[in-house]
């Protein structure tokens, strides 16, 4: 039988409804600022654009600002120390990938945390991981919502994540342990990746690998969450091979899964700047 698909859509729409009730109800009605840096990339262009897509409804202004291919690193901390001090911005995101040259470490170094709106800088990274309150990365934020959603249970459950990026994988980890799963992380270096995979009854991909994930590498009945966005000619493909759906119960589709999921929490996420800004 083939797989539920786990649709984003819904799921956001239920996150920027709250976001939107709670704009509308706050006190003081400071407008939400988010400074979006980007480079000279189409990908990270079309990311900024669904971006705004889902801000400008919420009265949430997105700022722009360019990044030219020659930028050394003091200009760009330049530009962030100043945003850090602006008391009219709320928070700062910057689009991966930055103009080549640049350490992809840079914004995590230089983003003051209170204006850290994906949760990337060692502050937040590290309250995470110790399990205090924090900001977290807002795409595997995104996932977590997703399971609850759909009633997806995690609590005991054996959890296994292929990818171990700042922004994905490594702070999945923390919000797994945090709802109580089993977690086990493969990357690179994994000798047999598929013997791993078929142990996870939960299983979550973030690989940068199109159709990484074959159907015999998944055990039947286990949930799929896909975050690849791998571009091969004019289509968008995930990290899981598609055929995945035959085998799983449940599976994100790509795209339309994980990715409406990740801008609701970008708007929560800068929803909670705010309050603790204005606290
Ligand atoms: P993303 O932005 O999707 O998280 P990155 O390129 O930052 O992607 O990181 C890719 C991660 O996926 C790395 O942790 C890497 O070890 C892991 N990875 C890539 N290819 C494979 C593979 N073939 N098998 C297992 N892990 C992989």
């Amino acid at each position: 039988m083939p797989a539920r698909l786990l649709e984003g859509h819904p799921v956001a729409e239920e996150i920027l409804r709250d976001v939107r009730e709670q704009i509308r109800t706050s006190a003081t009605q400071t407008p939400l600022t988010v400074a979006v840096l980007l480079g000279d990339d189409a990908a990270a262009r079309s990311y900024a654009r669904a971006i705004r897509k889902t801000m400008a409804p919420l009265g949430i202004e997105v700022r722009t600002v360019p990044l030219d291919d020659s930028m050394h690193e003091e200009r760009f901390r330049e530009i962030v120390t100043q945003l850090n001090r602006q008391a009219d911005i709320t928070g700062i995101l910057a689009l991966q990938p930055l103009p080549p040259g640049l350490p992809r470490s840079l914004p995590a170094l230089s983003i003051a945390p209170e204006k850290d709106v994906d949760g990337i800088t060692p502050v937040n990274a590290g309250r995470l991981l110790l399990g205090l309150p924090a900001i977290a990365p807002s795409t595997p934020a995104g996932a977590m919502e997703l399971l609850r959603y759909y009633g997806i249970p995690v609590s005991g459950r054996r959890a296994v994540i292929v990818g171990r990026s700042p922004v994905v994988g490594r702070p999945l980890v923390s919000l797994l342990l945090a709802a109580d799963a089993t977690v086990t992380v493969c990357h690179r270096k994994t000798s047999d990746l598929a013997d791993v995979t078929r142990t996870a009854e939960l299983l979550f991909v973030a690989a940068g690998s199109p159709a990484l994930i074959k159907p015999d590498m998944v055990r039947p009945g286990t949930v799929v969450i896909d975050f690849g966005v791998n571009a091969v000619g004019e289509h968008l493909v995930g990290d899981v091979d598609p055929a995945v759906a035959e085998v799983a119960s449940a599976i994100t589709p790509v795209p339309g899964g994980t990715g409406p999921v990740t801008n609701a929490i970008l708007a929560r996420n800068l929803l909670t700047l705010a309050k603790l800004q204005r606290s």
